[in-house]
């Protein structure tokens, strides 16, 4: 006979089953176990605090929607989370209350639902078992990310030729981990597949693989769930060239970052090639483990400048040729001219140029370049840093920024601060712990709890949201 809180949680997962896809329902929900029901809590245990975190970042307001049609409006949600403190000892559990205390009694959902959203989050799993004698991976390289389509100028000469020694000499030099670190849009995950494919036309035999951090971490997880750490930790060790991108996802993350660990020391040893690519320099990683971070600062780390005017030229202009299409020089100056600091939105003008000119029939003339660098660079998303949300934030309070830092429980720091984590979670990519570390090193339960409480201000106090809707508007500016 089924205990009532089975029920429940069965009942609840009818509902979330229909509202995400079949497979983040399969990685975040089947592992689930229910516990008891008491008072209207109903305890969950999650295998890790990873997955309670991530439980409570993507998936809180369905459960909350779901639980509250179970058990009324007075529904609490318990977390038993189970705690492994190094990888191989025996877990055990803590308890924890969501972290959302007012989600049961405050009816509107501060959070949209968003269903389809983590489907984009999914990658195909590369993962394969070794076993067989002649291994065939999915390097999962862009092939047009070459070496030939890279434009050289001052700003990338550096980890440009440092990409390309290593790649034609995987290993052998002293670049081991190469790391490339660059603002976003400037050519890090372009040459990192050019390492890639260079390697494999040069050593076909050799083992390549790109990877972003994001995918290494959910394989992770994967096969913490399936109880086949060691095949993932395997198949790792297998690689003779082995790219990560963008490492800054591991902040946080201490499980991965520990069995990285291992695999990048083993790879090392092996004489094995590593290539990494980050948003910050070695020395700026905060919520690194050191170990980690000193290994990182064993090889050559070379950053990536924005382009000067010259170099934005010819990079237009070799993709233009590459595509085949042909657009009067002044235009070309004008587009390289107007987008100086991000190479991604300099070809992305490029592209609706091209494409609005096509759709209706006009020519490429600079006018209509004007028009659409009007458009295009409004509408962009422009790259908004924790770091610029802090200053725009404090600077509306007329607070020193450095006060972010500062134990005082005064409110109007106290909410600054929260603020300041409210508008990081919703304009980066950062993940709660990244957002903690960079305002005042608190944990992500502080973000989440600073998160509900702008959230619950904005729906309740008139004044206050009309602060948050102006600092909303300064950091979009
Ligand atoms: P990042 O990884 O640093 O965010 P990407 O490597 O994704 O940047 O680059 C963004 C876009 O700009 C890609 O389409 C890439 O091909 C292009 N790009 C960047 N730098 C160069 C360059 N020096 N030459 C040619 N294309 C470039
Ligand atoms: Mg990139």
């Amino acid at each position: 006979m089924k205990n009532e809180h089975q029920i429940i949680w069965e009942n609840c997962l009818k509902i979330i089953k229909d509202n995400i896809s079949y497979q983040s329902y399969k990685t975040w929900f089947e592992p689930i176990n229910p516990l008891k029901l008491s008072n209207n809590i109903l305890t969950i245990q999650v295998p890790s605090q990873f997955f309670y975190e991530w439980i409570e970042e993507h998936y809180i307001s369905l459960i909350k929607k779901a639980l509250r049609k179970e058990l009324g409006a007075n529904a609490k949600l318990e977390y038993s989370i189970i705690i492994d403190n190094s990888m191989y000892n025996k877990p055990y559990t803590v308890n924890i209350p969501t972290s959302n205390k007012n989600a049961t009694k405050n009816p509107p959902i501060s959070m949209p639902l968003n269903i389809n959203r983590t489907r984009n989050n999914e990658i195909p799993n590369p993962f394969i078992i070794p076993g067989l004698k002649k291994i065939k991976i999915q390097s999962q390289l862009n092939e047009s990310y070459t070496f030939d389509n890279f434009v050289e100028g001052d700003c990338n000469r550096l980890a440009r030729s440092a990409s390309f020694a290593v790649a034609d000499n995987p290993g052998k030099t002293a670049f081991n981990p190469l790391l490339l670190y660059s603002n976003v849009g400037l050519g890090k995950t372009h040459l990192a597949h050019a390492i890639g494919l260079h390697v494999k036309n040069k050593f076909p035999d050799k083992i390549v693989l790109y990877v972003s951090t994001e995918q290494f971490i959910n394989q992770f997880i994967d096969s913490v769930r399936n109880n086949n750490q060691n095949d993932f930790v395997n198949f790792y060790q297998m690689i003779d060239v082995l790219i990560i991108d963008d490492i800054e996802f591991l902040v946080g993350k201490n499980k991965t970052q520990d069995v990285f660990f291992h695999i990048f020391n083993h790879l090392h040893q092996k004489g094995k090639q590593l290539v990494i690519t980050s948003d910050k320099p070695p020395v700026e990683m905060k919520g690194i483990v050191p170990r980690l971070l000193s290994r990182f600062k064993w090889g050559l780390a070379a950053d990536l400048q924005k382009p000067d005017l010259e170099t934005r030229i010819a990079i237009l202009k070799k993709h233009l040729y590459n595509d085949g299409i042909e657009i009067p020089d002044d235009v070309i100056e004008y587009l390289a001219y107007s987008i100086s600091t991000n190479v991604r939105e300099l070809e992305g003008a490029l592209i609706s140029i091209v494409a609005q000119s096509s759709l209706n029939k006009k020519p490429i003339t600079i006018d209509l370049a004007k028009e659409m660098v009007k458009k295009f660079v409004k509408n962009t998303t422009k790259e908004i840093s924790i770091d610029y949300i802090q200053k725009i934030v404090f600077e509306y309070f007329n607070l020193p920024v450095s006060l972010i830092n500062s134990k005082t429980r005064k409110r109007e720091i106290v909410q600054a601060r929260q603020l300041t984590m409210f508008f990081s979670k919703k304009f980066t990519k950062s993940s709660l712990a990244s957002i903690g570390l960079h305002c005042g090193n608190k944990n992500h339960a502080t973000v989440l709890h600073a998160c509900r409480t702008i959230n619950d201000l904005v729906d309740t106090n008139k004044q206050f949201k009309s602060h948050v809707d102006n600092i909303e508007k300064k950091i979009k500016d």
